[in-house]
């Protein structure tokens, strides 16, 4: 079932120098409890998109349509977990600043610490977890406040490669667990196929969609294994080479 489309989705920028075409056109859709990546060159409109959506940017032309009213959580590129509060009070926070801190939400964001690897790291602070296990906070903290629609934009790129695998892995698996849907706006392509559903490729400025790509490999599970699959280096090559390179 369709629970969001993008439709023609045009973005202009307005500096006082120039007009800056960074989305012409771009047509989408998300299905319920599925994953579905954005691809394309730094620079080409990936962001852009995600602001869109969250209405955090005004979009030039084109429709979003949201018709039961989803509601959406960001992720960011970095953690961006304060340093000065525990692990606990960090995921309560986006609960505070909207006044919904009621103890059924308190208990619902305990019991995500606690299913998901944390219970003992409650009252630590992020300085004392591995990057990884911060990602699994940030992403309880983007929970609390139950959204349907997860937005990530490029989650794991401060991560090194061993982080970066296992983490994929972890968000994944929560993302099905917790029954939510996903947008995952990424440069990396075998990160886009391990995890999604649905890739689209955007060329580079101004951002068209080149193609999308259901990914239908034998074998499918989590994003680790996923990578192992004996289609993963056709759909790798595929779209590699449709993605705009620098010149
Ligand atoms: P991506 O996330 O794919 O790297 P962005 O969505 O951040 O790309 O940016 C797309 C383009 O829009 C970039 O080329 C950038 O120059 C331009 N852009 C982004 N933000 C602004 C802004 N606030 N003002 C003017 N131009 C912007
Ligand atoms: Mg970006």
């Amino acid at each position: 079932m369709k629970i969001l489309e993008v439709d023609k989705l045009k973005k202009i920028y307005h500096t006082p120098k120039e007009e800056i075409l960074a989305l012409n056109d771009i047509s989408f859709y998300l299905n319920e409890k599925e994953i579905v990546s954005i691809i394309g060159p730094s620079g080409c409109g990936k962001s852009t998109i995600l602001s869109c959506l969250t209405g955090l940017l005004d979009k030039s032309n084109g429709e979003i349509i949201n018709k039961n009213n989803l509601k959406f959580g960001y992720m960011l590129q970095n953690d961006a977990l304060f340093p000065w509060l525990n692990i606990l009070d960090n995921c309560l926070l986006g609960l505070k600043i909207q006044n919904k801190l009621t103890v059924e939400n308190k208990e619902y964001v305990i019991n995500l610490l606690q299913k998901y690897g944390l219970k003992d790291f409650i009252y630590s602070y992020p300085q004392n977890l591995s990057g990884g296990m911060r990602q699994r906070v940030a992403l309880i903290r983007t929970l609390a406040t139950k959204p349907d629609i997860l937005l990530f934009d490029e989650p794991f790129s401060a991560l090194d490669y061993q982080s970066r695998l296992s983490v994929s892995d972890d968000v994944f698996n929560i993302i099905h667990n917790e029954g939510k849907s996903a947008i995952i706006v990424t440069h990396d392509i075998a990160e886009a196929l391990s995890m999604s559903d649905r890739i689209i490729v955007l060329s580079k400025r101004p951002s068209t969609i080149k193609s999308i790509y259901e990914v239908k490999m034998t074998d499918m599970s989590t994003p680790i294994n996923n990578r192992k699959c004996k289609e993963f280096s056709t759909y790798y090559d595929i779209i590699w080479k449709e993605i705009d390179k620098d010149e």
